[in-house]
């Protein structure tokens, strides 16, 4: 079995060769509620390792046949800084892949040792999860192994993101009646508002969970995005708008709304119905309305606000 994948196009990352670091088995130090793979104890180690030399081989002939891709993501069936040749892997990649992009998609866990966490300073993007940020509502969503605590991922996921140089992404996973309070929601915000990021992706389950549990519609996850700070750069992941019910925006409310907080085209399509798209329309040919890039996705905000933020990076770059 190989253990590339893809390639996959994502509007998020770009077109994506993935590396499987768990080809044959789930191996995770975490057993998610809304997992798409199979309920399992979460483990602390790997029983079922791949050489690098595997993985090297496997890469170089994926690339040979797919040279014109964006990224090389390293992710796992369950948790790939569980792959204990981690640090080798990456320099080797590091090596070989040109002008290709190194991207891992990580549930935190491990972060929090200094070997995991050195490694992840060499790749040029790093997604990391957070779907909590109390001690009891963590172990209700992802279930870790023993010894795994909140306090000590967010601890290391704030260290990182002040030290990391590439971009890094945070993504929350939101279950219903879970950690959709308003009481969790402000913890993440608190924790989150220490942390240096790209982009805060929300989402919720898309996909037949490993649990009995269900996600959240896109109003409800867009509620929630008005809860966070407007300061934060969040944003929900697109594949949640499609049952949205669009509503009707005066041209106040919506320059009062995209000050709050920064819409996508699919948030817009998703929220506003016909007459609304028309005056926002109207307000971007008024030059009332700008949009900004974040790390691959266009964002429309009120000119002002844009230019607020400009004089403030001015002061504190
Ligand atoms: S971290 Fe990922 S692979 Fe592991 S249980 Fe959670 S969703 Fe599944």
């Amino acid at each position: 079995m190989s253990t590339i994948f893809g390639p996959v196009h994502s509007r998020r990352f770009g077109v994506s060769l993935g590396i499987d670091l768990s080809a044959s088995t789930k191996q995770c130090n975490f057993d998610c509620l809304y997992c798409e793979l199979s309920p399992m104890q979460a483990i602390t180690q790997q029983h079922d390792i791949t050489p690098v030399k595997v993985i090297l081989a496997d890469l170089t002939q994926a690339l040979t046949q797919h040279p014109d891709i964006d990224v090389i993501t390293l992710t796992a069936n369950g948790e790939p800084t569980m792959y204990p040749y981690l640090d080798e892997l990456v320099d080797a990649i590091n090596i070989l892949k040109a002008d290709k992009k190194t991207l891992i998609l990580s549930n935190s866990a491990s972060l929090s040792d200094e070997k995991v966490f050195n490694t992840l300073l060499k790749l040029d993007e790093v997604k990391l999860s957070l779907d909590a940020a109390t001690h009891d509502i963590f172990h209700k969503i992802d279930r870790p192994a023993e010894g795994i605590e909140i306090a000590a991922i967010i601890q290391a996921i704030e260290s990182f993101s002040h030290i990391f140089t590439g971009k890094l992404f945070i993504e929350i996973l939101f279950v219903r009646g879970v950690n959709d309070t308003a009481q969790e929601v402000s913890a993440l915000n608190q924790a989150l508002m220490h942390v240096k990021c790209d982009r805060i992706d929300l989402g919720t389950i898309d996909r037949p969970p490993a649990y009995a549990v269900s996600g959240l519609n896109f109003q409800e996850l867009y509620a929630i995005s008005q809860w966070f700070d407007p300061s934060l750069p969040i944003h929900i992941v697109s594949r949640t708008h499609a049952a949205a019910t669009p509503s009707s925006y005066s041209a106040d409310e919506i320059l009062t709304t995209l000050d709050k907080r920064p819409l996508t085209q699919e948030d817009i399509e998703a929220l506003f119905d016909e007459s609304s798209k028309k005056r926002l329309q109207t307000l971007i040919n008024e030059n009332k309305i700008t949009h900004i890039e974040r790390s691959n996705v266009l964002f429309y905000l009120p000119k002002q606000n844009s230019e607020r933020k400009r004089q403030k990076s001015t002061v504190n770059p």
